[in-house]
């Protein structure tokens, strides 16, 4: 198996001079390689970039000069004959590189630069063109000593278009960097070096990215790990919209770190269901070498997905919605561990078999909640405030049902919020239910879990109740997930570390 070669490089986009060379100083954290972008300074005379030379003579790091085009993305409008008389000079500072858009190559070439630390690019903000190949065939047939070539990802199969582009110039012993910009690009830039790319960007901060759908540096290497991924990696992520908030690449990511997996969990952006179903979840490898084996489902496609899948597990067919897809086999199964993430916390004060359960709400959750108490013999009453609503689901799963201003007579021994009520950013410091609801209750389980401390559970904890917070559920459900996808149990102090380190806590 080839090894990983390729390098996080990070780029520095800072506006003055003095930030940039500051960031410089710290990109070796993360990084093994900078990219100067000097069309980002504001205090630098282009047409003379001698204060440059102390910047390129003292890099901790191997590093690229870049003095982007406007027209292929740069920060301002530089005259081209400055920008190239710039690039020319930072080689003879003794700049690693620097990187011309394949349009102005011919006309750096008459300043005789070192054609062997040129990187030629190409660049199209807008899409990714059907011809892709001949493109690489224009940028391969220019001496110099690497090509690059980014485009705007539109949809999956133009990430996976790069991904066979790195393996036929790999296979032609060619230096490249392809990546796809945008959300769907992510595919490219994680898992670009593990396919021969030269490097993969990374941005220094978040703000500060060159490119969209950068990561930044300390993601790139912490988090995705992108340096020592493989071409047999095996990938795994969530696929919603949106997921940038999601706590669920931190959570599995960290994992396969701990465990020294050779895995990778991915955030998928998904717009249009079907084709990344046709070109990610069902491409086969010999045609994408994507090792993918499955993935995690959010909002707003945990039920739209089912007519894609060949399979469902009980728990997802009878809650009617999937958070979970094993791909093996060619197969796409659909389960749903919010069933088990939802009851493995209660099980473990509780013996549930016959216990007077009663659930707060009736929307997606409510139905793992009911499904999972059900099937360990609860007895079950449905709380909703519409219950003309509710009434459909209190048949079909055979429980109980009352307005949700009942729940303080009916004396519950375990009381479970499945209403956002209490959510940040929804409504926090409230609660679904008075204080008296929990007259007669011993547990108190709220699948709220941001924040930690709700209202419910405050109410709850003063009534003597034992109290769950919806950490726990979001932690089982991905446990269970993991051993799904790999077969291992993981340690879940590692997926509660990484969940409640990240800012805001979706699943
Ligand atoms: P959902 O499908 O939208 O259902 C929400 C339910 O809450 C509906 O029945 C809704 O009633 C009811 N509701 C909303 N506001 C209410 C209010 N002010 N008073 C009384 N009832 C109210 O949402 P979901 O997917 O089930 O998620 C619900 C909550 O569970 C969210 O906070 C979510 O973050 C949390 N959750 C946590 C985990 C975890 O891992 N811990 C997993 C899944 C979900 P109507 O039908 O009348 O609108």
């Amino acid at each position: 198996m080839d090894e990983n070669k390729g390098k996080i490089c990070a780029v520095i986009t800072e506006e003055s001079i003095r930030a940039a060379s500051e960031r410089i100083g710290q990109a070796a954290r993360f990084a093994r390689m900078v990219e100067l972008r000097v069309d980002c300074l504001r205090d630098l005379d282009f047409a003379d970039p001698e204060p440059l030379r102390a910047l390129i003579t003292n890099r901790p790091l191997p590093i690229i000069i870049t003095c982007r085009a406007s027209s292929e993305g740069g920060a301002q409008a530089i005259d081209d004959e400055i920008r190239l008389r710039l690039l020319a000079a930072a080689l003879r500072m003794g700049a690693d590189f620097c990187d011309v858009e394949a349009a102005f190559y011919d006309r750096l070439l008459r300043l005789s630069p070192d054609v062997g630390r040129l990187i030629v690019s190409y660049h199209n903000f807008d899409s990714t063109p059907a011809d892709l190949e001949r493109i690489y065939e224009a940028l391969r047939a220019l001496p110099c000593a690497v090509r690059k070539i980014a485009t705007k990802a539109n949809k999956y199969a133009d990430s996976l278009a790069h991904l066979r582009l790195l393996d036929r110039a790999k296979g032609e012993g060619i230096d490249l960097i392809a990546l796809a910009m945008g959300e769907a690009g992510i595919v490219t830039r994680v898992l670009g070096l593990a396919r021969g790319a030269f490097l993969t960007y990374g941005a220094m901060a978040r703000g500060r990215e060159s490119a969209p759908g950068q990561a930044t540096c300390e993601e790139m290497k912490e988090l995705y790990r992108a340096e020592a991924l493989s071409a047999n990696t095996k990938v795994m992520g969530i696929i919603g919209k949106p997921v940038g908030h999601s706590a669920s690449p931190a959570m599995h990511n960290a994992a396969f770190r701990a465990m020294n997996l050779d895995a990778v969990y991915l955030p998928f952006e998904v717009d249009g269901l079907e084709e990344f179903i046709s070109a990610v979840a069902r491409s086969s490898r010999l045609s994408t070498g994507l090792n993918i084996r499955g993935f995690s489902v959010t909002i707003p496609y945990k039920t739209a997905i089912i007519p894609f899948l060949d399979d469902l597990d009980p728990a997802s067919r009878a809650v009617g919605a999937v958070n979970t897809v094993v791909v093996e086999g060619g197969r796409l199964t659909g389960h749903n561990t919010d069933v088990r993430g939802a009851i493995a916390p209660l099980e473990k004060v509780r013996d549930l078999e016959g216990a007077a359960c009663g659930v707060i709400g009736a929307g997606g959750a409510a139905r793992a909640v009911v499904y999972g108490l059900k099937q360990r013999g609860a007895e079950v009453t449905l709380f909703a405030r519409d219950p003309g609503k509710a009434g459909p689901m209190a048949r079909e799963f055979d429980i109980s049902l009352a307005r949700i201003e009942e729940v303080s007579k009916e004396r519950c021994g375990i009381l479970i919020n499945t209403t956002p009520v209490g959510m940040r950013g929804h409504s926090e410091g409230l609660s679904p239910v008075p204080p008296d609801a929990f007259d007669g209750c011993e547990v108190a389980y709220d699948l709220v879990y941001n924040p930690r401390e709700t209202a419910f559970l405050a109410d709850a904890s003063r009534a003597g109740c034992r109290v769950i917070g919806g950490l726990e559920m979001l932690v089982a459900q991905a446990v269970s997930q993991f051993e799904l996808w790999t077969g291992k149990r993981p340690p879940i102090e590692i997926f509660l570390q990484a969940a409640t380190g990240k800012r805001s806590l979706l699943p």
